[in-house]
């Protein structure tokens, strides 16, 4: 099985071919389909699978076509939340890579600095918004973020948000998104309290366990 089999599309397997990767990893393999058909994802799975690819690269594709499609101006189109400034900055550096011969642009929001470089990104505008809860919800309140316009949502490392204590902020950025939309999951365990937030954020959903 090669990346080509999956239907992805040759901006990106030329970015793919330039990291290195040869061939999906097995999360990778089960999750485009179901990503590329539109469905939304419980992924049990922990860092270091290529799970960050698993997800950025089916949803750069569809942000491509989509944009084709309709031809219409950057807005955020997708919203990553996560629990570590590491991790924002590491998928961010992901979707900077897979989106290179794209014209899809993302940008890093996360605490503990000052807001002003992060506010002068968002305003240049990005189709694609890797953020921490509590800056995201910050920008949020101050009217910076909106989130109407979201097409695809991914939370991820959600057991280590709950023990972080993130659940209200997640609580709250979830009732903010659009009916409409995409929504990704994943989670390394899945204990009840996680269970019972994915099913917040799923719809329909189809599972991948690695
Ligand atoms: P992640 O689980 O997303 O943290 O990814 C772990 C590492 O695997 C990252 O350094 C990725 O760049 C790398 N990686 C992801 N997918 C592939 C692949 N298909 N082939 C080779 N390396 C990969």
């Amino acid at each position: 099985m090669t990346f080509k089999d999956l239907g992805i599309i040759e901006p990106i397997l030329k970015a793919l071919a330039a990291e290195g990767y040869t061939k999906p990893t097995p999360i990778q393999e089960q999750s485009i389909p179901i990503l590329l058909n539109g469905k939304d994802l419980l992924g049990c799975a922990q860092t270091g699978t290529g799970k960050t690819a698993a997800f950025s690269i089916p949803i750069i594709q569809q942000l491509v076509t989509d944009r084709d499609a309709s031809q219409h101006q950057r807005k955020i189109r997708t919203l990553v939340v996560t629990p570590t400034r590491e991790l924002a900055i590491q998928i961010g550096e992901n979707f900077t890579s897979y989106a290179r011969f794209t014209d899809i642009r993302s940008t890093v929001i996360f605490g503990g600095i000052k807001q002003g470089r992060q506010t002068d990104a968002l305003k240049k505008g990005v189709d694609v918004l890797i953020a921490t809860p509590g800056r995201l919800l910050d920008l949020m309140n101050q009217g910076f973020i909106s989130l109407r316009d979201i097409k695809y949502a991914v939370l991820d490392e959600a057991d280590q948000m709950l023990d972080m204590g993130f659940i209200h902020d997640i609580k709250k950025i979830i009732a903010k998104l659009p009916y409409n939309r995409q929504s990704l999951f994943f989670s390394a365990t899945m204990p009840k309290a996680i269970v019972e937030l994915s099913r917040k954020l799923l719809g329909d959903f189809e599972q991948v366990t690695i």
